[in-house]
């Protein structure tokens, strides 16, 4: 089965989350499954600095946008062999510092440039004569390609839509509608309309063949008023084309045994790396060492209210009261970057507070620290507590989205348990979770059955890889083909 995956990031290349994350390690499993699989992305200008070696395949494809008669160059590359990455080149939309924006916000044309990349797809397949049986979208910056197939585009290609984060609308305001360039009966409340705007993620949701999320638990909470973001009517109707397909993590790039930027190598079976690492973290960021003898906390987060910020500033001075330290690496809003940095000043005994994006700075984290905190008001999947897992690392997570379904608490009665979980989003109901932790982090044999536990989580893409194939032809089925 030919699939072409369609989205904003795909790792190495590009990555400011899961997202990338999932993009860059979905393709090979699916290729293990038997999948000829390409992937398409923005040609950022971080994405052809890494790139290697890019080729030019086809130059000047015609883009419409809104009245502007746009053209688009593409490049392809490799990164995992027999997986082609195509890259849409306009330099007017892609050549600039970040993915999606600043510390002060989306960049102010961000519709427009991804409505140019979803509207490149289709007209790339035909330049390039590549017919793909599925185009697998992500997020709201492809939605509209489910519309376009929908369209009649690329007859005979059926369309899955992955739903990474419902928070993410793709919002289009009146004004702006042009660009979108869909015939009119789209504009309507069975098509994009969304409470006055239009909305590029509602185009995926309603044009996919199938619809498939991260986790079974935010399958679920996504059809409730709580979680749906006002799409929880349109889910509960389509539930029967709606999947829960847990991610998984890429187990190459995420194993302590042969981690590059670890200080120390371990494993399930010999933990004793592990305590190398967290002094070589607590050193390079200027830790005092008596933070050795009690738990080191991680965070390793985009900072957006999502992800609990409040509630990590809320319940701080406790916290550190609970003799304790923390390392938190993370950009996102001033307003929590300039919080956590204040947060340093008065705790620099305790407290480092990382500013920015650093890969191997976050591998170190995972496998310095003692706790992985991810106290987030919802949480489609959550990748940093699988990482948390694999690293031995106890994860404490509020009882949401993937968080649930990825963690087990000593409480819900699986011996040993992989990590502590808390149902309420307030800051003393993470407290609590975090002193429970606290506690049984001086039970040294409790604690190493605990991180055990965790390290032997099978967390592989195969699984996932089989449950995305029963999608593809379900979706294949529903649009009436059959794949060639
Ligand atoms: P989301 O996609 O909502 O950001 P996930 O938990 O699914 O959350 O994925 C987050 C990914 O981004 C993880 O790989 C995490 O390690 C990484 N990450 C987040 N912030 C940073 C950062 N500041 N530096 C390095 N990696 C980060």
């Amino acid at each position: 089965m030919r699939i072409l995956i369609a989205a904003s990031e795909a790792a190495p290349l590009a990555k400011t989350g899961g997202l990338g994350d999932v993009v860059g390690a979905l393709p090979s499993a699916l290729q293990e499954v038997g999948c000829e699989v390409s992937l398409v992305i923005p040609a950022y200008r971080n994405a052809l600095e890494k790139a290697e070696a890019p080729a030019v395949v086809t130059k000047g494809i015609p883009v419409k946008l809104g009245p502007r008669n746009l053209s688009a160059d593409v490049l392809v590359t490799e990164v995992n062999p027999g997986i082609p990455i195509y890259l849409v080149r306009r330099d007017e939309f892609f050549d600039r510092s970040e993915i999606y924006g600043t510390a002060e916000g989306e960049y102010f044309d961000s519709r427009e440039r991804f409505i140019f990349f979803s509207r490149s797809i289709p007209l790339l397949c035909r330049a390039l004569r590549y017919d793909p049986d599925v185009i697998l979208a992500n997020d709201w910056q492809t939605g509209l390609l489910m519309a376009l197939l929908h369209e009649g585009t690329l007859p005979g290609t059926a369309g899955v839509f992955t739903i990474h984060n419902l928070g993410y609308q793709g919002l289009v305001p009146p004004e702006h509608i042009s660009f979108i360039g869909l015939p009119n009966e789209y504009y309507r409340m069975e098509g994009l309309e969304f409470y006055g705007q239009m909305s590029l993620l509602k185009a995926g949701i309603v044009f996919a063949h199938a619809v498939t999320t991260v986790s079974p638990t935010y399958a679920e909470e996504i059809q409730t008023h709580e979680f749906g973001c006002g799409f929880d009517g349109l889910l509960r109707s389509m539930k029967d084309r709606l999947f829960g397909i847990l991610n998984g993590i890429d187990e190459k790039e995420w194993d302590p045994a042969k981690d590059v930027h670890l200080h120390a190598p371990y494993s399930r079976q010999d933990l004793s790396g592990k305590k190398q690492c967290k002094n070589a973290l607590l050193k390079e960021l200027g830790l005092p060492m008596r933070l050795m003898n009690g738990p080191l906390l991680g965070m390793v987060s985009r900072l957006v209210s999502q992800k609990g910020c409040e509630l990590l500033l809320e319940a701080a001075e406790k916290l550190f009261a609970l003799d304790v330290g923390l390392v938190l690496l993370g950009s996102g809003e001033v307003k929590y970057e300039k919080a956590f940095s204040g947060l340093q000043d008065s705790h620099q005994d305790r407290f480092r507070f990382i500013k920015g994006f650093d890969e191997p700075l976050a591998h170190k984290i995972y496998g310095g620290s003692d706790i992985m905190l991810v106290p987030s008001l919802y949480e489609p999947c959550g990748l940093t507590q699988m990482y948390a897992l694999r690293y031995g690392s106890i994860p404490v997570v509020r009882a949401t989205g993937g968080l649930n379904d990825t963690v087990q608490d000593p409480k819900e009665r699986r011996f040993p348990g992989t990590g502590f979980k808390f149902r309420d989003f307030d800051a003393g109901s993470l407290l609590a979770a975090i002193e429970r932790a606290n506690t049984v982090y001086k039970d040294k044999d409790y604690w190493q059955a605990m991180m055990r536990e965790g390290m032997g989580q099978d967390f592989s893409w195969r699984k996932a890889a089989k449950q995305y194939l029963e999608v593809f032809e379900r979706a294949i089925k529903r649009m009436g083909g059959v794949h060639k």
